[in-house]
């Protein structure tokens, strides 16, 4: 895959699918600006090892809910690169209950670090892509987001929400060559469904024509070709990784 872009940022880089999406777009030669949030020996470990394989990494701390850290962070890679080539809004969190015990607070704490967190980052990538005329946006969404799950009225709809935000922002992109695009994984084998009791993964997998969880590296490979330029003429589209879940 070829990138005309030379950088990008990934929110929740440090762990699980975000470090996997830092690693594979290091290999095709980007440099990855790897966000975290808390723990930054983890980050850094990252960072040594994209440099230790001949790649590029930086790594940037801000919380992806705070608009002022994310902005000037954005500023920083500006100063930095050049240029912001690319954005992957990874960062999210899952805080499930049942929608008769889930306090507005519950609700609106998924909805602040999954779905304003990338409204922010897209918002913020779109105006200095605009200037450059170019620019790719991936946004993480979920199978949750198209389908709904019991448990997870916050996460859907953050989720879903972040589908329909997408398409919208793929329109207001697209005059100026920059392209917005959803991914949305099933169930993938980290940290985030680790916490999943066997039970219940046996009774997902069940359900999953291909049989088992996904791996993060399957949902970064979905990223790294939506950003490239063999996606050129990709815009507003979702791509599920999900082995068949939901068709
Ligand atoms: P993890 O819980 O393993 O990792 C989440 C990452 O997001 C961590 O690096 C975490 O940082 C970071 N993060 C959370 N909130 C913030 C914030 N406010 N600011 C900055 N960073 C933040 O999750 P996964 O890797 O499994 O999930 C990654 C994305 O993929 C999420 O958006 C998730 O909803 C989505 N997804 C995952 C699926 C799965 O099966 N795993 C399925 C479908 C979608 P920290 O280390 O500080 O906590």
């Amino acid at each position: 895959m070829t990138f005309t872009g030379k950088n990008v940022l990934v929110t929740g880089g440090s762990r699980s699918i975000g470090a996997e999406i830092c690693k594979v777009l290091a290999s095709y030669g980007l440099k990855v600006w790897i966000n975290y949030r808390s723990k930054p020996e983890i980050a850094d470990a990252l960072k040594s090892e994209i440099e230790s394989q001949g790649g590029k990494a930086a790594v940037v701390c801000f919380d992806a809910t705070d608009e002022e850290g994310f902005s000037n962070a954005i500023k920083a890679i500006i100063e930095s690169d050049g240029e912001l080539g690319y954005l992957v809004n990874n960062a999210g969190i899952t805080n499930d209950k049942l929608a008769i015990r889930m306090s507005t607070q519950d609700f609106m704490s998924v909805i602040d670090a999954n779905l304003k967190s990338a409204f922010i980052g897209a918002r913020e990538s779109l105006k200095v892509m605009s200037k450059q005329r170019f620019g790719s946006v991936v946004n993480i969404s979920s199978i949750v987001g198209e389908k709904g799950n019991a448990g997870q009225t916050n996460y859907a709809a953050s989720k879903g929400g972040m589908i329909a935000m997408t398409k919208s922002f793929a329109y207001e992109g697209a005059p100026r060559n920059i392209r917005f695009n959803c991914v949305t994984p099933g169930f993938i084998r980290t940290d985030m469904t680790e916490v999943l009791k066997d039970e219940i993964k046996d009774m997902y997998i069940k359900n999953i024509p291909l049989a088992r969880f996904g791996e993060a590296k399957e949902v970064a490979n979905a990223v790294a070709f939506l950003l490239s330029d063999e996606a050129s003429y990709i815009t507003g589209e979702v791509l599920k990784v999900n082995g068949g879940l939901y068709m």
